[in-house]
């Protein structure tokens, strides 16, 4: 049997081939055709018209999305051939759904019954998503306009796939070898093992000298820009990494057509579907209102962060010329001024930190949060994996029934693409008198253990890793924990884009607390938990540079947010152009004039974040004035407050998309979202 056509229990990953994804999809898209048409014969009920094509779209979005983790984090040529090949059949179908006029008829004679007024409130929700999802997927335009509706959204896909594969290939293309060990002063010791490592795998032929090998790769890439002393190793990495997929490389990984293409395609969705511009249809899902409200609230954060992100500056330039002897602060000197500014100021240094954070620690204490805020149980248990760093573990609620599974798959590979996120594998939902519990992916790009597999140090994870990690976590509980029963809005399923990230980022706050801190830390030599004045001086350190790294990412957000609202590409300006405006009014550092940011900001070109990454800083307020609850908690009772996260469960984790996220979080606070905790949180309001 087609592996992929298995849905009997968990995802056979160990049976998956390239093979099977052509004959799969095929016959998953066939079955969904025919769910389509049965369904326009059967009456507009829920029960005969509704969940038959739940259950074939369900079958279809989980083979797929199969296929779409192994091209994420086992990316390899017979892969990428047969996830390429069945990536347009795919999005074709979903598209012909989106615009079947009559299955829009039959939602919409759904609506209009006695039987809509009795469905569930999770049920109603969904049927209007899908009325809603109807007119943004063309179902209301004529038969010409619909065509080249599907056109657009098929070239989309693509280009979005190529723009993502085009920065792999350009960052696993670039590496430098390193022969003077005088140019590697300052770089950690971990950092240069691996880089060692590295070369020697390389080469097969060694002429006996030492050698030492560094990436784009995140966890090689940045330490050499935070602590190399040689100033041209730091400047000859920035630079490859700042054009990445650029017309500095190679022609055929040059992402600047496509992202021309993108808008322009984009815009002329917008245009079909009548609406002014490709924000205003991005937003109409969302929490926020208009384009507007948007690039309001992003003006406000920017005002109060400005002042400081200049005094951040300024500092920083001081310190720079005073210290270090750098006349000019150039992009690949504000990382490792930043580093050694930090480590005076503070007195430590990531790698410092690093050493009480191994990967069974922080795993350990990660899970004991989630357990004492949730009274859930977290233990390992077996399935087939991708690769054999994965671990799978499966959750019980108190010591009750088990709830879900998630794998976890830590480290950074080449076949692996870049960044952190949490996918959804299997999602909670009834089927008859059984519940089918949900499985997610969580996948981040940490550092692996140094040394053979056997005998050599545990993975050593810095507090930002150890934050990342928390974060997804985060989001695989919103999907985990959810107590709804249909598809379309359990989990995270059916929840606003910018109200998403609320689970996500108020999981990060437990991991700056004493208490969870103190208990998850364990020195990888000593065994000793992290000192308390290492701890105040990381806490202090928190909001070091808070205003830069607000402004950076309001001035993402505002470049997002006109290039979807305003931007014409064929007004005779370039989307670097208008990058340069936005940051000429945002930044206070400005980048050199050869990055190219846009070539590789996958969020919102190969991503579903456009016209959507102001979500972050959206759902930083509410996760952060969420998160206050349990402040004003541990006066008493301390922030692992199981009333509070009970409550935190019931009102926004269990309910999913089965209600407005604006709803959900009056429920929770008892009151509108303010943006004071926020800006407390980052130290830019009195304490
Ligand atoms: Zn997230």
């Amino acid at each position: 049997m087609n592996p992929l056509l298995d849905f009997s229990a968990l995802p056979r990953f160990d049976r998956i081939k390239p093979e099977h994804v052509a004959p799969a999809m095929d016959e998953l898209l066939a079955a969904g055709r025919r769910a389509v048409e049965a369904s326009l014969e059967a009456p507009a009920t829920w029960n005969d018209f509704v969940a038959p094509l739940e259950d074939a779209n369900e079958r279809l979005s989980r083979a797929w999305g199969q296929v779409a983790h192994l091209h994420a984090v086992m990316d390899r040529p017979s892969l990428r051939e047969a996830y390429n090949a069945a990536l347009p059949k795919v999005s074709q179908y979903w598209t012909e759904l989106g615009q079947n006029l009559q299955l829009f008829q039959k939602y919409r004679e759904l609506h209009r019954s006695a039987e809509f007024q009795a469905l569930t409130p999770a049920r109603k929700r969904i049927v209007e998503n899908a009325l809603r999802d109807f007119r943004l997927g063309g179902a209301e335009l004529p038969l010409e306009k619909k065509q080249r509706y599907a056109d657009v959204q098929e070239e989309l896909a693509r280009l979005s796939a190529k723009f993502s594969e085009n920065i792999l290939d350009a960052t696993n293309a670039f590496s430098l070898l390193i022969e003077e060990e005088g140019r590697l002063s300052g770089i950690p010791a971990d950092v240069l093992q691996a880089a060692r490592e590295a070369a020697q795998k390389d080469e097969k032929q060694t002429d006996g000298k030492p050698k030492w090998k560094f990436t784009l790769h995140m966890p090689s890439y940045l330490p050499v820009l935070q602590y190399a002393d040689d100033r041209s190793l730091r400047a000859a990495l920035y630079r490859e990494s700042a054009t990445r997929a650029s017309e500095f490389g190679r022609p055929e990984w040059d992402n600047t057509p496509l992202i021309a293409r993108i808008v322009e395609l984009r815009r002329e969705i917008a245009s079909l579907l009548g609406y002014a511009n490709y924000a205003e249809v991005s937003l109409t899902p969302k929490m926020a209102q208009s384009p507007a409200q948007v690039l309001a609230f992003l003006d406000d954060l920017a005002r109060h962060a400005r002042p400081f992100a200049e005094k951040d500056a300024d500092e920083l330039r001081t310190f720079a010329r005073q210290e270090l002897k750098l006349e000019t602060l150039e992009a690949w000197d504000v990382p490792y001024a930043s580093e050694k500014l930090r480590s005076k100021r503070y007195a430590f240094s990531d790698q410092e930190v690093k050493q009480y954070f191994p990967e069974d620690a922080v795993l350990q204490g990660l899970f004991r949060v989630a357990q004492a805020l949730y009274q859930i149980d977290i233990v390992p248990a077996a399935a087939p994996v991708w690769h054999e760093d994965v671990r799978f573990f499966e959750i019980r609620d108190g010591s009750g029934p088990v709830i879900g599974h998630f794998y976890i798959d830590l480290y950074a590979r080449e076949t692996k693409r870049g960044g952190a996120w949490m996918d959804d594998a299997i999602t909670r939902r009834r089927k008859g008198a059984e519940i089918q519990t949900p499985v997610a992916y969580l996948n981040t790009n940490f550092s692996r253990p140094l040394g053979s597999p056997a005998g050599g140090k545990p993975a050593l994870f810095t507090h930002d890793e150890v934050l990342t990690l928390f974060h997804e976590f985060g989001h695989g509980l919103h999907h985990l924990l959810t107590r709804v029963e249909d598809l379309g809005v359990s989990g995270i399923n059916g929840v606003e884009w910018d109200a998403v990230e609320l689970p996500s980022q108020f999981m990060e706050n437990f991991a700056w607390e004493w208490d969870v801190l103190r208990g998850m830390t364990r020195h990888v030599d000593t065994g000793l938990p992290i000192p308390r004045s290492l701890y105040e001086r990381m806490l202090a350190a928190k909001n070091f540079q808070s205003g830069l790294a607000m402004l950076r990412q309001i001035e993402f957000a505002v470049f997002d947010m006109r290039l979807h609202a305003d931007f014409d590409p064929a007004g005779g300006r370039s989307a670097r152009d208008l990058l340069e405006e936005v940051r000429g009014r945002i930044a206070v550092l400005r980048p050199p004039a050869f990055n190219r940011f846009a070539n590789s900001f996958s969020h919102i070109f190969a991503g579903g974040y456009a016209a959507g990454y102001y979500s972050y800083k959206w759902a930083e307020v509410l996760s952060a004035d969420a998160y206050s609850v349990f402040e004003e908690m541990s006066e008493s009772q301390g922030v692992l407050d199981p009333r509070a996260g009970q409550r935190f469960r019931e009102e926004i984790l269990a309910v999913g998309g089965s209600r407005p996220a604006a709803e959900s979080f009056r429920a929770f606070r008892g009151r509108e979202p303010r943006v004071e905790a926020l800006l407390r949180h980052n130290g830019m309001i009195g304490a």
